[in-house]
């Protein structure tokens, strides 16, 4: 019996009576765990979310606590699905819920945190009914990041409760984090969301094209298709901005399938008015081939277009593989049959493995700019390249390097055995009139001008 009561005493001591959720005390140990654990080297952060109902004072005095106890409990079994096993939630105090999330980076930390806090609101936005009333409850989420915004649990909550009251809300978003330049942050992805689910019906979209070379005769080989927007709002948006944010709202798919169309159309234009082929590259999300039906589409596209599939090579860049092995890899044998030629992008900074490249048969490797361009400054740089090169050569594949931007390095991946050059050194990205232009001044291989140096042509010299 005195076990019993032990038992059934801490558990009074750490659940909230009302919910059955963790109490305070509860998420207060946790927390301190969780903080004192995280750290950049260990790869641990965590983000504090304080939920506020917004008004519960209010209904509590028009209709009674027992109605007000039973919309408590509504609430917190929605919150609950969201945390699911992952997040702790807490019930904290009277209207306020804790959720507090672990992540491996703060960065990933601040993302997940962004995302749980949409699925919060828009958890909590259907009507709740209540003893036959039928009411609608909205929060103030305030986030605080473990690190950046506090090293104590006590500090964190504090400074997330901060977040729910300080600014004024948006009528956007209710959540806040307590770093304004978060908030910014977060502000500005949202507006790029919300105007990007308008950008296809309305045009704005085009396709930039930017040459690939053959080293030997700086001839085009092939042709990039490079994703461009124009909003009237918000002006040119970088890729580098938009193309994450397409990815974590899904809108990658539509927006990828019309490239890849686009991009279709015009290569097979080119094909009907040029008397060598040109081959064009299309970069390829992995939102976008995990989607059944990715092979099957894109057959269709080149049938609807008339370009040969030999005409095509999809780009996808290590991320991939994370998991889902085995629908991509069926995806991938599927492509294969089509008879297009597929390339890993961006080799050598992601999830680089080398079973992989064996296993995905792919016939391209694209050696990532941020190698290229610390070739001249970077020992390390160059041994990279220089070992990505081997192991390219090694599996029989084609390399090429991206983002060559000066003879030096120019040289230094010639020397290593590149096939194909891609970067400013030889053609920005261009829209499709001027890069037609320069397809036709581009003279044939026996006639063509020698290379000319760059003013501070220097060699890089390979230290081994
Ligand atoms: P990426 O696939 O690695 O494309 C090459 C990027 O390097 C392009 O940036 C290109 O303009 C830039 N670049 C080319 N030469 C040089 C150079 O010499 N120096 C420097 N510093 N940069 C150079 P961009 O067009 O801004 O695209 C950025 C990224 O956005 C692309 O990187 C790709 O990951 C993504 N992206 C672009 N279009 C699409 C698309 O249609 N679908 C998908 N899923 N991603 C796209
Ligand atoms: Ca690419
Ligand atoms: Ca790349």
């Amino acid at each position: 019996i005195l076990r019993e009561s032990n038992k059934s005493i801490s558990r009074q001591a750490t659940t909230d009576e009302l919910t059955g959720l963790p109490n305070r005390h509860l998420l207060l140990d946790r927390l301190d765990t969780a903080v004192r654990r995280s750290s950049p080297v260990a790869r641990l952060s965590c983000a504090v979310l304080v939920i506020d109902i917004d008004n519960l004072r209010r209904f509590n005095e028009a209709f009674g606590h027992a109605a007000g106890d039973q919309l408590l409990c509504d609430i917190a079994s929605r919150l609950k699905r969201i945390a699911g096993t992952h997040h702790t939630l807490a019930r904290y105090g009277g209207d306020e819920f804790v959720l507090l999330v672990s992540e491996s980076t703060a960065d990933d930390a601040i993302r997940r945190a962004e995302e749980v806090s949409t699925h919060i609101v828009e958890a909590v936005s259907p009507p709740f009914s209540v003893a036959g009333i039928t009411t609608v409850v909205t929060v103030s989420i305030g986030i605080a990041i473990s690190g950046e915004d506090g090293d104590t649990a006590d500090l964190l909550v504090q400074r997330a409760k901060l977040a729910t009251t300080q600014s004024p809300r948006s009528s956007v978003n209710n959540w806040r984090f307590f770093n304004h330049q978060k908030n910014e942050r977060a502000q500005r992805q949202l507006v790029i969301e919300r105007n990007m689910w308008r950008a296809l019906q309305n045009g704005e979209f085009s396709i930039a094209w930017q040459p690939v070379v053959t080293a030997s005769t700086r001839q085009f080989a092939k042709a990039e298709a490079l994703l461009r927007w124009t909003n009237v709002e918000l002006g040119v948006i970088s890729p580098d901005e938009f193309i994450g944010i397409a990815e974590r709202s899904g809108l990658i798919v539509e927006v990828g399938d019309w490239v890849l169309d686009q991009a279709c159309r015009q290569a097979a234009n080119w094909q009907r008015e040029r008397a060598q082929p040109l081959a064009i590259c299309v970069n390829v999300s992995a939102l976008q081939l995990r989607r059944p039906g990715f092979c099957a589409s894109v057959a269709t596209v080149l049938k609807n277009r008339a370009l040969p599939a030999s005409l095509l090579e999809l780009e996808f860049t290590e991320n991939i593989m994370i998991d889902d092995d085995a629908i991509v890899l069926a995806q991938i044998r599927e492509l294969r049959a089509l008879g297009v030629s597929l390339s890993l992008d961006d080799f050598g900074t992601g999830f680089s493995s080398l079973s992989y490249l064996t296993r995905f048969d792919f016939s391209t490797l694209k050696i990532d700019r941020t190698f290229v361009s610390a070739l001249e400054s970077d020992e390390r740089s160059r041994r990279l390249a220089d070992s990505i090169c081997a192991i390219g050569k090694s599996l029989g594949l084609a390399l090429v390097a991206e983002g060559v931007e000066t003879e030096a390095q120019r040289q230094f991946l010639q020397d290593e055995g590149c096939d194909e050059f891609q970067g400013w050194l030889f053609a920005p990205a261009l829209d499709s009139l001027s890069f037609e232009q320069r397809l036709v001044q581009a003279k044939p291989v026996s006639d063509a001008p020698a290379a000319r140096p760059a003013p501070h042509h220097r060699r890089i010299r390979l230290v081994r």
